[in-house]
């Protein structure tokens, strides 16, 4: 097997590179390599490599070795420059480079191929001997600290005394000799801390870097980063070696990132940061504020320094030229770092680059119109989850605001919570149910469960590109970075901002898509439909076979489902409609009542109110299927808690509270999910399906009366496990709607079915099709019941079963495609056996998860329900299943 490939001067080994193999990065290079563009020599170990390493338990084969010395004399050939030479040294750079983008979270070293010998070559062949120092001590800090694992603190502390004792603030009052003082200070730090002296062999270097690189694949951030963004552990990261190009080789130098669009907004205009005279890594660390690359950009911020256009326009015109080629041949926005050394551009990355959902939304639509892509292309391009983003509020603007700063919008929508400081509290809180807002001075990639678990992110410091602000629109998370008018006192946990005080705990408001930060809760409005949205929304609807519906019980979320595209509700919980406030003392009086009597007494109550309930909902769904599903959940959830609610409901049903008392305790149950729930009501107490049967059809037939569309209900049975159970059901259902249609002398058509949610019914399906007219998966007991793991309490461990690899993911939120899935399959096709036009569709959470809807579309369903906020993502997802 081949591990090394090159790319460079003329090489490019890969062909346009695949990504799989040479990781997202080294697949780029080779491609840009591949067309021309400058890219400084160097060459990519494969991931295969990376899976390799870890099955051999950190070893290589022997061929790998003179794979790399290939890899070294390309670079040098190409170069003039020779690995290790004292008069004239080849100086590369180590980098990891997986098949998805892990922003910063896996290890990078730069300027390797130092040591005391070639350092004074680097000054002699760059004439600047305090580069040549500063250089070297960077080489040690980062690898002492990368591959070493030393403790990065005490280098950073030699370093500042060694300013202090010079009397200097800044890096760059260090000259060439206390930068060489430093540097045989760092090596004696090494050889305290690791009790072996510097690397001074360039080949150890180099290994021990690969080695590095190919060990921070398991790092601890490196393992929540794939978890939190669905990367498979296998897949494994490429090392990328490459000659050094230096940004910090004096004022005709520099470093910058840049996007092709606006990764925020979409917009259709350049936009990126640089830094004269520094290093790549300056601009990403935001440990310089960096400068507007555009002219346009930089006027619109009212920033002084000036752009990369103005100071120098000859290579901005260069690298805009590449832009546009790098635009064309990828066909989508990149996102591209590049170093400007001594006048000559150089290109060091270039991938699709991450954007906002509105961003993404927006480039689809824009370059299906320029006839950049197709329809098709821009309808895969957007990821339906991100679409959630979107969809949510934002800062109502006629809402007062009070203010406190501005800083950049790094990560638009709104967000209000609590001040937090430190990334453990922000998940400890949220644990708790609070929304919290982490603030920092800035973000690093130990911060990550903290980011996720808030619902904003605010730090002081770093650019457009920083680690905050690239983690948050990844994360979807308003983030405002780089706010400098506030300070942060970690330790008493302040925020001082414009002379005043925010502590731990006090609330704000942060706008990722102005930048702006508010003291106190500010209200929100909900998002405009139109204009992109609908359009890319129109495309889909065009490509999709999967119907969509929602899950919803009022009349609200049935008028968000429709504006959101639903086609029909496909879950009507009408228990949710018995928590009432003004209704629940009745629900009690009626499950506790002890004889047929006394619960049709409290039916009797509740009927025009289900009446009502369900003309509402028939009215705004007019035309629509509507699936009402009967009573459900265990009735020891409707009990009363406390003194004062057994009270209220043995007045309102005219017994004693101890009466009361010891019904409840009769009803108790150990495992109530496997209890007296779901059908088994129906066949225990069939007077209550009689009262919402009766209520169904009444609506139906007062919403007809109005004229329009007729609604079409479907009544649904649930828990089913035999087909007998829904026969006894159904036939209350057909009984109380012949008998209502008689009392009016008019009717409405409607459907019985059922839900498949117990593995007996998915095996049993053929037998209950004879029954039943429609099927709808209730995946979350089926997974419940089919796994055998408690719907309410599995999270406690199955985090780490998705660690451990025994779930790909949470089979709550994304089918259990193996297990689950062949029960669903099964189902489908025996109930389609009997009765070849069964309608079939899911109604789980499962039914709003982009994968499980996938599964749904290979499946053959008829339609999936999701919740409102939902149906937009699932009408996109199910069009991308089906292209
Ligand atoms: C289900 O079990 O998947 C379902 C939709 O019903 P519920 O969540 O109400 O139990
Ligand atoms: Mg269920």
């Amino acid at each position: 097997t081949r591990y090394v490939y090159r790319f460079g001067g003329g090489v490019d080994d890969g062909g346009q590179g695949d990504r799989n193999l040479l990781g997202g990065k080294g697949a780029n290079l080779d491609g840009m390599a591949a067309i021309g563009l400058p890219v400084p020599p160097g060459f990519t170990i494969t991931t295969e490599m990376c899976t390799r390493y870890y099955v051999d338990g950190g070893k290589y084969p022997e061929s790998l070795t003179p794979e790399v010395a290939g890899g070294i004399a390309h670079i040098e050939g190409i170069t003039g420059k020779r690995f290790g030479n004292a008069a004239d040294p080849l100086l590369v750079s180590v980098r990891s480079g997986a098949r998805a983008s892990m922003p910063g979270m896996m290890d990078t070293v730069l300027n390797l191929g130092l040591n005391d010998e070639t350092v004074i070559g680097l000054a002699t062949t760059s004439g600047d001997e305090r580069f040549a120092w500063d250089s070297y001590r960077r080489f040690i800090q980062m690898y002492s600290d990368v591959v070493l694992e030393l403790d990065h603190g005490a280098f950073e502390e030699a370093l500042e005394i060694a300013k202090e004792d010079q009397g200097y603030s800044l890096d760059t009052e260090m000259t060439a000799a206390d930068w060489k003082a430093l540097v045989a200070e760092y090596k004696a730090l090494v050889q305290k801390l690791w009790n072996k002296p510097f690397p001074q062999d360039v080949h150890d270097q180099l290994w021990g870097a690969i080695s590095a690189v190919f060990g921070s694949w398991q790092s601890e951030r490196a393992k929540v980063y794939r978890r939190l963004n669905n990367i498979p552990g296998e897949w494994g990261t490429a090392v990328n070696v490459q000659a050094m190009v230096f940004g910090n080789m004096g004022e005709t130098s520099a470093t910058g990132v840049a996007f092709t669009r606006d990764p925020s907004t979409g917009e259709n205009a350049y936009y990126g940061e640089y830094l004269i005279n520094a290093q790549g890594e300056d601009v990403v660390a935001g440990i310089r504020t960096p400068q507007y690359l555009t002219l346009a950009a930089r006027e619109r911020a009212g920033a002084k320094p000036l752009s990369m256009e103005e100071a120098m326009p000859e290579t901005y015109a260069e690298l805009a030229n590449v832009f546009q080629i790098l635009e064309t041949h990828y066909r989508d926005m990149q996102d591209i770092e590049f170093t400007v050394q001594q006048g000559k551009l150089w290109m060091l990355q270039t991938r699709s680059g991450k954007r906002t959902a509105k961003a993404a939304l927006k480039m689809a639509v824009d370059m299906a119109h320029e006839g950049l892509i197709t329809e098709e292309e821009a309808v895969a391009r957007v990821d339906p989850a991100a679409l959630d983003q979107l969809l949510h509020p934002t800062l109502d603007p006629k809402a007062p605001r009070d203010v406190l700063t501005k800083g950049l919008p790094a990560s638009p929508g709104a967000a209000s919570g609590l001040i937090v400081f430190d990334a453990d509290t922000a998940e400890r809180r949220a644990e708790l149910g609070d929304a919290v807002i982490l603030v920092r001075v800035e973000t690093s990639p130990e911060d990550i469960h903290g980011m996720h678990a808030a619902k904003g992110i605010l730090t002081a410091r770093g650019g457009m590109t920083s680690h905050a602000a690239v983690v948050a629109r990844g994360m979807g998370r308003p983030c405002v970075s780089g706010a400098g008018g506030i300070s942060i006192d970690g330790k008493t946990k302040i925020l001082r901002v414009g002379g005043r005080e925010l502590k731990e705990g006090d609330i704000l408001t942060i706008d990722g898509s102005t930048g702006e930060v508010m003291a106190g809760e500010v209200p929100t409005v909900q998002p405009e439909l139109a204009g992109d949205f609908g359009t890319l929304m129109v495309w889909a609807d065009k490509v999709r076979r999967l119907k969509v519906r929602a899950n919803a019980e009022t009349p609200q979320d049935c008028k968000v489902a429709r504006e959101f595209g639903a086609e029909g509700v496909g879950l009507c919980r009408t228990e949710h409609m018995f928590f009432d406030a003004a209704r629940i003392t009745a629900v009690r009086e009626m499950i506790l009542a002890d004889s047929e009597k006394g619960r049709r007494v409290a039916l009797d109550k509740l009927l025009p109110e289900q009446r009502d309930d369900f003309a509402q909902i028939f009215m705004v769904m007019a035309g629509l299927p509507v699936t009402i599903r009967l009573l459900d959940p265990p009735l020891h959830e409707f009990l009363p808690h406390g003194e004062a609610e057994f009270e209220e409901v043995a007045k309102g049903a005219g017994v004693s509270v101890d009466t009361l008392k010891r019904r409840a305790a009769e009803l108790h149950e150990f495992n109530p999910m496997l209890g007296h729930r779901g059908c088994r009501l129906g066949v225990t107490y069939p007077e209550i399906y009689e009262m919402q049967a009766r209520a169904i059809f009444e609506a139906a037939l007062i919403v007809k009366a109005r004229g329009g569309e007729a609604p079409i209900p479907e009544v649904m049975i649930p828990l089913v496990a035999t087909a007998k159970e829904l026969e006894l059901m159904k036939a209350i259902v057909d009984r109380v709607a012949a008998e209502v249609f008689e009392e009016q002398g008019e009717r409405v058509d409607y459907l019985v079915g059922t839900m498949i949610e117990l593995p007996r019914a998915a095996l049993k399906a053929g037998e209950i099709a004879e029954v039943g007219e429609f099927f709808s998966f209730g995946t979350n007991d089926l997974t419940q019941t089919t796994i055998g793991i408690s719907r309410d309490d599995a999270g406690r461990f199955l985090t780490q079963y998705v660690d451990k690899g025994i779930f790909a993911r949470d089979p709550f939120v994304s089918i259990d495609v193996e297990g689950v899935g062949e029960l669903i399959e099964l189902a489908a096709e025996r109930g389609r056996k009997t009765r070849p036009d069964i309608k079939l569709g899911i109604c789980g959470e499962h039914g709003g998860d982009p994968a499980s809807i996938a599964f749904c579309e290979a499946t053959g369903l008829d339609y999936v329900s999701a919740s409102p906020y939902r149906v937009p993502i699932a009408r996109l997802a199910a069009a991308q299943a089906a292209l």
